[in-house]
């Protein structure tokens, strides 16, 4: 009997109301699933449509939970009336956690969540869905590093059932269970990791990915590979996986992996996926990657 993985024993105080910056494709799905799990959130971006699109999304995924019968319309307005819209910091006073998902970049993130800090409660945690950079380096322009870690959600967000949530060298334990406590709040199974280039789930993937690149440059085609990973029992296999994450995400994560671990994690010769981000294709997100998409 496979025995399920040591609930968090620590003692942690509820989120009753949280804040995500940004309402891009995380964000907007950060924001619908706290809603939906009854923890009203603010979900601040600084342009106008983006906010919009994060709402629009929220209500089709609702829509969808009307269709199957699940959901009335009255439950839709409820959760949607738990997502707030916000172009400024007007109520993070008064949220217990923030979850940073803006752009994945080193200086915006560190900017935005040093503005951040001077707008929330002295208790208030924050966190950051950041995919590759380093928590203690984010942590560095904080005055409050004990009340910071990662929290890294998979796309779709109310799909995945992971959280990593990545404790840093200077995170607390009470923030660390305050974390862990919200993403089981939301329906979420968190595993509590280190921070180290690619957390835990990167680590494990890339590897599966040089061998699927292997093979590629061995000259097996990409769509015999996924027919096999598929039939094997996996949901996708490697190559409609790099679509759907985006071919530029992936080269990324590889290029941070390869670099912190480069007798491990390294190449021999040149990626596929490179080539391929060279021509242009990003994957589902333009139409183009390993398939193309209309
Ligand atoms: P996205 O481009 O869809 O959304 C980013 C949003 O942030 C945009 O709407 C942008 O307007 C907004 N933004 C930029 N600066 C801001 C600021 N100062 N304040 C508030 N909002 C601001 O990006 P995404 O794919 O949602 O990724 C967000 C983060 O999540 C990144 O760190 C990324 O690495 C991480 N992540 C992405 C995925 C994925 O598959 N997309 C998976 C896991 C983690």
């Amino acid at each position: 009997v496979r025995k399920k993985a040591r609930a968090w024993s620590g003692k942690a105080e509820p989120v009753r109301r949280s804040a995500v910056l940004g309402a891009g494709i995380m964000g907007g799905g950060v924001a619908f699933q706290s809603a939906s799990s009854g923890v009203p959130i603010v979900m601040k971006d600084i342009r106008g449509e983006a906010l919009e699109l994060g709402l629009k999304t929220a209500g089709q995924l609702l829509d969808r939970q009307i269709d199957k019968g699940r959901l009335d319309a009255a439950g839709k307005q409820r959760v949607l009336d738990n997502i707030r819209p916000a172009l400024d910091y007007a109520g993070f006073g008064e949220v217990d956690l923030v979850v940073e998902a803006v752009v994945e970049n080193p200086r915006v993130k560190a900017a935005v969540l040093a503005e951040v800090e001077d707008q929330v409660a002295a208790n208030a945690v924050l966190t950051s869905n950041t995919s590759t950079i380093s928590i203690d380096l984010l942590a560095r322009g904080l005055k409050r590093p004990e009340a910071f870690c990662g929290m890294h959600f998979f796309n779709p967000v109310q799909l995945m059932q992971l959280v990593e949530v990545i404790r840093g060298s200077r995170s607390s334990e009470a923030t660390i269970a305050r974390t862990v406590a919200y993403a089981s709040a939301m329906g979420k199974t968190p595993i509590v990791v280190g921070d180290c280039p690619g957390f835990l789930v990167n680590r494990v993937l890339f590897p599966y990915f040089n061998g699927f690149n292997r093979l590629l440059r061995d000259g097996v085609d990409f769509e015999r590979i996924d027919r096999v990973m598929e039939a094997f029992g996996w949901p996708m296999g490697p190559a409609y996986l790099a679509d759907v994450v985006g071919i530029d995400t992936m080269v990324h994560a590889d290029h941070v992996l390869q670099e912190g671990f480069p007798e491990r994690m390294g190449h021999d010769g040149e990626p596929i996926m490179d080539a391929l981000l060279a021509s242009g294709a990003l994957g589902q997100k333009n139409g183009r990657g390993f398939y193309e998409y209309t």
